[in-house]
């Protein structure tokens, strides 16, 4: 009997601790990631690495970081974009991007914060028009079929905002 008590309170004590460590882990990981240019949360699937000043940095999404360079005039390269689909990291070479979708998790994020402000939306938004990479053009294809927006490679949409 004390021997199944002992037991159990040895299982809730494990549970208490592995919920408490995957909590404070959780927390790390947003204290961490943060978008080095916006400070919004980064949603893993639009997760963009561009070399800013000589650093690598960690953007919320590939409009963010192509903002960057158009704000300030400084080349930012990007090096790493995030496949929408899986998740899985990309070259931006090989990569391609659904322009102008329906989904923008970052304004989304956004609109949630000052809802009761819509006619104020229109404003520019450094994360818009919404930019998704994939790793495959049918998948960008099927994705803006659904969702609408263009697909194009990458180093296109660079030169647009490059301009
Ligand atoms: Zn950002």
């Amino acid at each position: 009997m004390t021997g199944i008590r002992w037991l159990g309170a040895l299982v809730v004590a494990v549970v208490a601790t592995t919920l408490g460590y995957a909590a404070f882990k959780v927390y790390r990981g947003s204290q961490a990631e943060q978008c080095y240019a916006c400070r919004r949360a980064i949603h893993t699937p639009l997760r963009t690495v561009a070399i800013d000043n000589g650093r690598p940095r960690v953007f919320c999404c590939p409009a963010c970081a192509l903002s960057e360079h158009e704000q300030e005039g400084k080349p930012v390269r990007v090096t790493e974009l995030t496949d929408f689909l899986t998740g899985a990291k990309l070259a931006p070479g090989g990569a391609f991007i659904v322009k102008g979708s329906d989904v923008n998790l970052c304004a989304h994020t956004h609109e949630l914060i000052d809802a009761d402000k819509h006619a104020a939306d229109v404003q520019y938004d450094r994360c818009s028009p919404s930019l998704l990479a994939f790793g495959r053009r049918e998948d960008a294809a099927a994705f803006a079929r659904e969702h609408g927006g263009e697909v194009a490679p990458f180093s296109e949409i660079v030169s647009a905002f490059a301009r």
